[in-house]
């Protein structure tokens, strides 16, 4: 599958077993919790997919595509880069982010070093308990790092 493409369903139930070929994620945790739509490119996965590959342990994801809905709904950033069914006028094709459980201390700093090393931008919250991974680099704004 060419990197580009996207995989789009209503229903994440929907998503083809030969057309998802990352073991480590499932469809479900990367569709959007509220409305079990799932949004993402190919080219987010393997991504992602090369984070977990050199972290050598389970990511549990707690946010991954959300619905502008749903986004809102949870009061999520206005223009938040787990939005997946709005380019948001940047040309965003799919959700961009995610967030993954890291209460632990050497787990978040090994997480967030990696993922920092492969172009994803970092937001962290230590009280919440999770770092917020995104890709905001792939429609041209600056790699950066943020605290909630
Ligand atoms: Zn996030």
């Amino acid at each position: 599958m060419a990197s580009e493409q996207l995989i789009e369903y209503e229903d994440w139930r929907d998503v083809k077993k030969a057309d998802w070929t990352w073991p480590n994620f499932s469809p479900m945790e990367m569709a959007c919790r509220g409305s079990g739509a799932i949004r993402v490119s190919v080219d987010f996965m393997k991504r992602l997919s090369q984070i977990r590959t050199h972290l050598g342990q389970p990511m549990h994801l707690t946010s991954a595509c959300r619905t502008t809905i749903h986004n809102d709904h949870i009061n999520g950033a206005p223009r938040s880069f787990h939005i997946c069914d709005d380019d948001l006028g940047r040309g965003q094709r799919g959700c961009l982010a995610v967030d993954v459980a890291a209460t632990e201390g050497y787990y978040r700093g090994m997480l967030f070093s990696i993922a920092w090393a492969q172009g994803f931008s970092v937001g962290w919250n230590a009280k919440r308990g999770f770092l917020h991974l995104d890709r905001r680099i792939d429609v041209g704004w600056r790699q950066t790092t943020f605290d909630y």
